[in-house]
């Protein structure tokens, strides 16, 4: 058993095509960041965990042997959760004091939820001399989220903090599991742009969504042949068999469909290098999310809009769930500094707004780290 401690560090995400496909068993295809959390880790006699967020300013302990463990709407419900779900899993967790701390935005839509996931199972598992598959602890992260901390996510988030790599973007098969690595030339930037907004409708407008492919695919797998999600079918298909769809729908189902296409366009894009492409896929699928998907904002539109305008950018679109958040743009490097000055001025001047600005690299997924980096 280990007796000093030990530190590990899982990067936050951004998703650079393929929105709402995830629950549509579709294609992603996120990018890990070089924005993270560290989990340092030392193990203690009894079986509690003793966790501290340095973000948060505080510590707590609950003990391990504890049936009751549950949600408590605290920021301990993800850390805890993983462990209560690697517990469940059948792995028997030491006891241990895990000290946090995180650079990557909270509540930003970068997903540090998922970074503290994967960076606290990667610290309990190594804790106690665990071995687990490290897609099963994303699908155990997951479920903490779900299941524990009561947040309804899918598994890109977890997936890519744990097998994300450095100039690399990762196009996932969110039904599978499969991935692919594809190649980001290094002469490039991933800048996020923080709206500084978000909507209240985004929880229910996200269920609404859900139920409208659930009905699209319930409809259209009376014509066509093994549809259980939107991902077994063509637009060609949606086109001839969709006519008796609620209009609304369709144009959901619409967006789904050509989403996924975009994704495996643009991962054959990246294989040739060529970032024009790329970037003409990151405009469409933000005008689908616009008109067809309907998730977009005034202020991720005005952001996307502002990008397009300067030297440099190959491509700008809305990213994560929509309703307020962030967008994505992929721009040459030198050309960095322009874009957040002009886009961050002229955002600033019409909402009065001041956006946050992360210039991104492509970065590994989690790995230990020497404790001396704290
Ligand atoms: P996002 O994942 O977009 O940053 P979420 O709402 O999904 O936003 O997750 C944010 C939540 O994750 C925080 O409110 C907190 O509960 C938890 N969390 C994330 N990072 C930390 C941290 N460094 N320390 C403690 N809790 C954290
Ligand atoms: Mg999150």
């Amino acid at each position: 058993m280990p007796t000093e401690s030990r530190t590990f560090r899982a990067p936050g995400r951004v998703n650079l095509i393929g929105e709402h496909t995830d629950y549509n068993d579709g294609f992603v295809m996120p990018v890990a960041i070089d924005l993270s959390t560290w989990v340092t880790v030392s193990p203690l006699e009894q079986r509690k965990l003793q966790i501290r967020s340095e973000n948060f300013d505080e510590e707590i302990e609950v003990d391990l042997d504890d049936q009751n463990l549950a949600r408590r709407g605290h920021w301990s419900d993800y850390p805890v959760g993983v462990a209560v779900m690697l517990e469940r899993d059948g792995h028997r967790l030491r006891g241990a004091k895990l000290h946090v701390r995180s650079e990557v935005p909270i509540g930003s839509g970068l997903s540090s939820s998922a970074a503290i996931e994967v960076a606290t199972g990667c610290a309990l598992v190594a804790n106690s001399g665990v071995k687990i598959d490290a897609r099963e602890l994303a699908l155990l992260c997951q479920k903490a989220e779900n299941e524990f901390a009561g947040a309804r996510v899918g598994i890109m988030d977890q997936f890519v903090s744990l097998f994300g790599e450095e100039q690399k973007a990762l196009m996932l098969d969110c039904r599978s599991l499969e991935f692919e690595l594809l190649p980001l030339p290094d002469n490039v930037r991933l800048i996020i742009c923080n709206t500084m907004v978000k909507h209240e409708l985004a929880a229910s407008a996200y269920n609404e969504r859900r139920a409208q492919c659930e009905a699209g695919v319930k409809h259209l797998a009376k014509f066509v042949a093994n549809v259980t999600a939107l991902r077994d079918v063509t637009v060609e298909q949606l086109e001839q068999f969709g006519r008796d769809l609620p209009e609304v729908v369709y144009r959901r189902c619409r967006h789904v469909i050509t989403e996924n296409a975009r994704v495996l366009t643009a991962a054959r894009a990246l294989e040739q290098g060529d970032l024009k492409e790329f970037g003409r896929l990151m405009a469409e699928s933000h005008r689908s999310l616009r008109d067809d998907y309907e998730v977009s904002s005034e202020e991720l539109d005005l952001m996307v809009e502002l990008a397009r305008k300067i030297e440099g950018v190959y491509g700008a679109r809305m990213t994560g769930g929509g309703f307020g958040g962030c967008t994505v743009n992929l721009v040459a490097v030198e050309h960095v500094a322009e874009f957040s000055n002009r886009v961050a001025e002229s955002y600033e001047e019409v909402t009065k707004l001041k956006p946050e600005i992360y210039i991104c690299s492509a970065s590994n997924g989690a790995e230990e780290v020497p404790n001396k980096t704290l």
